[in-house]
C-alpha cells in the first residue's frame, strides 16, 4: 500500500480508504453483518488505514458493520469518521442534540474518539454558513473533550466556493466529490485546502458509475498502465499530490484487491500537470451527472437522475432517447411537466442546468 500525508495533522494515510457506503444489500437484510465486517477486516489485511462511515448508509447499517470489524483491530491501526448536518440532528442544534447524535456513531463504530467528524454535505455556501454559525462549536467542544481529533468538512460545492469556506474556516480536512470527469469543477477548493495545509480525502471516483460504464470513451485513463478503466480511473485521483486519500466504495473483497492495484507504484504529480496530461489525451466532462441523486425530490414526481443519465449519454455520443425507452423506460414526455421551480438546481451537486436538459429532453417527443 501507498501512504501519503493527511494535510499538516502529521496522519499517514492510506492512498486508498475503504468508503462503507456499499456493503451487500442482501447480507444486510439477511442480518449477515459478520460477512459485511469481513470486508473491513480484508481492506486493512491489504494495507488500508483509512474507514469512511456515516449514519443513514446502507440502511443505517454501515456504522455498525464497521464497528464490528474495527473493533478486532488495535486503535491504533486505522482512522475512522463519522458525520453530522442539521439533517441528522433533524434540525435541532443544541449542545445535547449534537452530543447524543456523535455519542450514537460512537457506540456503533465501537471506539472512544472518532478521528475525523465531518460537517456533512454542505451543498452551498448559504447553507455552509448557517449550519457552520450552527454546530461548529459543539464540534470545538466535542474536541476539547477528546471524543473526536479532527472536524471535517464534506462538501459537493464547487471549487470557487470551496475556495472561500477553507479561507473562512478551520477545519482539518476535507471530503469531496472528484474524478476525471469533474476535476476542473472543483480544482479551485482543493487547491485552496492544500495550501492550508489540509487533509483532502475524495469519494465518488468513478463519476458514480459513469467511467466504468463507458470503458471506451475513458479509455485514455488507461494509456501505458496494465489498468482496467475503473482502476486507472481510482489512479487519477489518488496520483494527485494535493489528494491524501481516494476512497473506494467495496462491496466484496475482490472490489478491495481492485482499488489496492489501483495505487501500486503510485507516481504522485502535482494536479496541474495531471490536468495537462490529461487535457491533451481526453475530454473534460465537467457537465455530467454524477447519479447522486441529490436532486431526487422533484414535486412533479420527475426521475431527474434518469433523465439527466439519458442526457450523459447524448453527451457521450450515445442515443439518449433509446437511453430513456430501452434502458429505464420512461417516457420523454414526463420532463415537459416541469414547472421550473428551480429546487433541483439548487440542489445539483454539480451546478447542471437541469431545467433546460429537461426541455430538450421534452422536445423529443
Ligand atoms: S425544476 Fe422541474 S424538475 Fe426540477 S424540481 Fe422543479 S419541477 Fe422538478
Ligand atoms: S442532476 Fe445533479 S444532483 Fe441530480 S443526480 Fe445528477 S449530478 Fe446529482
Amino acid at each position: 500500500m501507498y501512504y501519503k500525508q493527511y494535510g499538516n495533522t502529521g496522519l499517514k494515510v492510506s492512498a486508498i480508504g475503504m468508503g462503507t457506503m456499499r456493503y451487500d444489500d442482501e447480507d444486510i437484510k439477511a442480518g449477515r453483518l459478520d460477512k459485511c465486517a469481513d470486508v473491513v477486516l480484508y481492506a486493512h489485511e491489504k494495507g488500508i488505514n483509512f474507514f469512511d462511515s456515516a449514519p443513514f448508509y446502507c440502511q443505517d447499517k454501515s456504522e455498525e458493520i464497521t464497528g464490528m470489524a474495527l473493533s478486532q483491530l488495535p486503535r491504533d491501526s486505522y482512522y475512522i469518521s463519522s458525520k453530522v448536518n442539521l439533517g441528522t440532528l433533524n434540525n435541532k442544534s443544541t449542545a445535547d442534540d449534537f452530543r447524543r447524535r456523535l455519542e450514537k456513531s460512537l457506540e456503533r463504530l465501537k471506539v472512544d474518539y472518532l478521528d475525523f467528524y465531518y460537517l456533512w454535505c454542505m451543498l452551498d455556501l448559504e447553507g455552509f454558513k448557517k449550519q457552520y454559525d450552527l454546530l461548529y462549536k459543539h464540534f470545538d467542544q466535542a474536541k476539547k473533550d477528546g471524543l473526536i481529533k479532527h472536524i471535517n468538512i464534506s462538501s459537493h460545492m464547487q471549487g470557487t466556493d470551496l475556495e472561500k469556506v477553507v479561507d473562512m474556516a478551520s477545519f482539518s480536512g476535507m471530503l469531496i466529490g472528484y474524478n476525471a470527469l469533474n476535476y476542473r469543477f472543483r480544482q479551485a477548493g482543493i487547491a485552496a485546502a492544500y495550501k492550508k495545509g489540509m487533509g483532502i480525502a475524495v469519494m465518488n471516483p468513478l463519476g458514480g458509475g459513469l467511467i466504468p460504464e463507458n470503458p471506451e470513451t475513458f479509455s485514455y485513463l488507461t494509456k501505458g498502465t496494465d489498468l482496467t478503466v475503473p482502476q486507472a480511473a481510482l489512479r487519477f485521483v489518488a496520483s494527485h499530490k494535493e489528494i491524501s486519500v481516494a476512497l473506494a466504495g467495496c462491496t466484496k473483497k475482490e472490489h478491495v484487491d481492485d482499488a489496492v492495484k489501483a495505487v501500486e507504484n503510485l507516481k504522485e504529480q502535482p494536479a496541474a500537470e495531471i490536468y495537462e496530461e490529461y487535457e491533451n489525451n481526453g475530454v473534460t466532462l465537467n457537465n455530467l451527472c454524477t447519479g447522486c441523486a441529490y436532486c431526487d425530490s422533484c414535486p412533479q414526481d420527475i426521475d431527474i437522475p434518469k433523465y439527466m443519465d439519458a442526457y450523459n449519454q447524448q453527451i457521450l455520443g450515445h442515443d439518449m432517447a433509446g437511453r430513456l425507452r430501452g434502458h429505464w423506460g420512461i417516457p420523454a414526455s414526463k420532463a415537459a411537466e416541469c414547472i421550473n421551480c428551480g429546487q433541483c438546481e439548487e440542489l445539483c451537486t454539480q451546478h447542471l442546468p437541469i431545467m433546460d436538459r429537461l426541455a430538450e429532453i421534452a422536445a423529443l417527443d
